[in-house]
């Protein structure tokens, strides 16, 4: 079974993909959390093109993915997890835990360092919420990203289908996670055990930065609670809270030209080392 998912990675990972997807926008159809400010045709039309844009550069830009390292590396026997005896189990469920932890710890990175906040700060200027915000990020963050894995695959020896399940999972939860759905607030605070939801993800898209710089997972939301950047509720609560940034707020910003020069555009106010930051 593992040979045939990782024989058809791409198709499997593109079929996981739209299913979700669509999923969602259904669900978001069914039962929307909030009134959208932006028609949907400008929004959908620029971060899809955004997302193939982003697959394009990706595909060019490195010889081997996540996936196919970290098959070469158990044919090597690279890696913690190929030189150490461990039960498949083990490996399996650890390989994913590291990950998810790495990409917390590269989400607080990108929004403390200046420079790299500039990259992800297009990811929070989106003025709606929903599925196709969890898609929005700039290529060379997409190149960073994936470079910060491969050297976390490469180091664990993360077996190849642990790191197929990680990439689908996140994928899968990044959808979820922006999704414009509601959820009863019983049934919120239990998933939110175990996952993060769009309740939780929402405090991050939060025009005030106190609720910018919190929230950082994106599976599970265990990190933030423990290590101290949990955020359960917006203070406006989630009918009144502004989504976005205060730097980019025009309907012409959610552009694809305009999101691609968005990094070199104005200061790197509002990160989370930014002293200007939390001065009100
Ligand atoms: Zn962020
Ligand atoms: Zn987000």
């Amino acid at each position: 079974m593992s040979e045939f998912l990782l024989v058809h990675e791409p198709g499997f990972r593109l079929a996981a993909f739209l299913g979700v997807l669509v999923a969602m926008m259904v669900w978001e159809l069914a039962a929307p959390r909030r009134r959208r400010e932006i028609p949907r045709l400008i929004r959908w039309t620029n971060n899809l093109a955004l997302v193939a844009l982003d697959t394009a550069v990706l595909r060019l830009s490195f010889p081997v993915l996540a996936v196919g390292l970290a098959g070469m590396a158990e044919a090597k026997g690279w890696g913690l997890f190929n030189v150490i005896e461990v039960p498949r189990w083990f490996a399996f469920v650890g390989a994913i835990l590291i990950l998810d932890l790495a990409i917390y710890l590269q989400h607080v990175m990108f929004h403390a360092v200046p420079g790299l906040w500039r990259l992800h700060r297009m990811h929070h200027a989106d003025l709606d919420f929903d599925a196709t915000t969890g898609l929005r990020f700039h290529p060379i963050e997409i190149l960073l990203s994936m470079a910060i894995k491969l050297a976390v695959v490469g180091a664990i020896g993360a077996p190849a289908i642990a790191v197929l399940a990680f990439e689908v999972i996140l994928n899968a939860a990044s959808l979820f996670n922006h999704s414009n759905i509601t959820l009863r607030p019983g049934l919120d605070r239990v998933l939110r055990l175990v996952l993060v939801t769009p309740d939780m993800h929402r405090v991050h898209h939060s025009v005030d930065p106190r609720e910018t710089n919190s929230n950082f997972g994106f599976s599970v939301p265990w990190w933030d609670r423990l290590l101290g950047t949990y955020v359960a509720q917006p203070a406006k609560g989630h009918d009144r809270m502004e989504i976005g940034i205060e730097q980019f707020r025009t309907p012409r910003d959610l552009w694809l030209d305009r999101m691609l020069i968005q990094p070199l555009r104005g200061p790197a106010s509002g990160g989370a080392l930014d002293p200007r930051t939390y001065r009100r």
